[in-house]
């Protein structure tokens, strides 16, 4: 049987006493509507990569109490982080990238404004929503951890500890001969507009490397999916 998921704010340290928490809002809306009763048994994360075996002590349609009964290994990530740095896109089309990105294991989501952006901006309304939508998709992927959403940064203020890789459809190296799993990795793609020439030799210069994604010119929206595509195929 699939056990219903949710996400809890905290996880005690130690799960042995059988320790209980409570839950309020959306979580308990959707115990509801999973008509889960006292005594049945559910899985909770708590987005930081923890995860536990529980079972409902009371649920009423505003209040649920879990008691946690075991620790559990969480999904596994990818042996190091992956950051994926995107630059703002028009209308909706950030939420497909945040929720496939949860999905194929971005750690962090890092948002970017670019020189040739149609969108410089994001209100904290639309980053609240990217972020529930974060949290949706690390519950429905069964991951245990769920990637910060990041409010926008200029493309020149990005750094990254490790390995960058930028797609761009002119050069010709691949992510996967090129990624080496010793350190974290950073993926940047960019707008409908592409990258400025500028920008491309900035970030060449600051040592990310140019990464292809086949002969054909892929969406702005489609770029992140294909690249975190590209490692999820390696098997991690
Ligand atoms: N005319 C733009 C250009 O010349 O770069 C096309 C931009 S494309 C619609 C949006 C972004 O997706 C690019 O900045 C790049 O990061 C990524 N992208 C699209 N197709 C790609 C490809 N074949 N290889 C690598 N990256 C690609």
């Amino acid at each position: 049987m699939r056990l219903t998921r949710v996400r809890v704010p905290e996880l005690p340290a130690d799960l042995d006493s059988g320790p209980e928490v409570v839950l309020t809002g959306s979580e308990v809306r959707h115990l509801s509507v999973m008509r889960l009763e006292t005594g049945d048994p559910l899985l909770v994360f708590d987005g930081r990569g923890r995860e536990a075996r529980a079972e409902v002590v009371a649920l009423d349609g505003l209040r649920a109490t879990l008691r946690l009964v075991e620790e559990l290994p969480g999904t596994p990530e990818t042996p190091q982080p992956v950051t994926l740095a995107v630059a703002l896109l028009k209308g909706d089309k950030l939420s497909d990238v945040v929720r496939a990105a949860t999905e194929l294991g971005a750690a962090r989501i890092q948002l970017l404004v670019t020189q040739h952006a149609d969108v410089r901006d994001i209100g904290a309304n639309k980053l609240g929503r990217l972020s529930r939508i974060a949290a949706e998709a690390s519950k429905q992927s069964r991951r245990a951890v769920t990637p910060a959403v990041l409010p926008p940064i200029p493309l020149a203020a990005l750094t990254w500890e490790g390995q960058a890789y930028v797609a761009h459809p002119y050069v010709h190296d691949l992510l996967a001969e090129q990624l080496h799993w010793d350190s974290p990795v950073t993926l940047i793609t960019g707008p409908e507009g592409g990258f400025s020439e500028a920008e491309m030799e900035a970030l060449l210069a600051r040592g990310a490397r140019g990464v292809v994604l086949g002969p054909r010119i892929l969406r702005a929206e489609t770029a992140p999916v294909a690249l975190l595509g590209a490692i999820v195929a390696t098997g991690v």
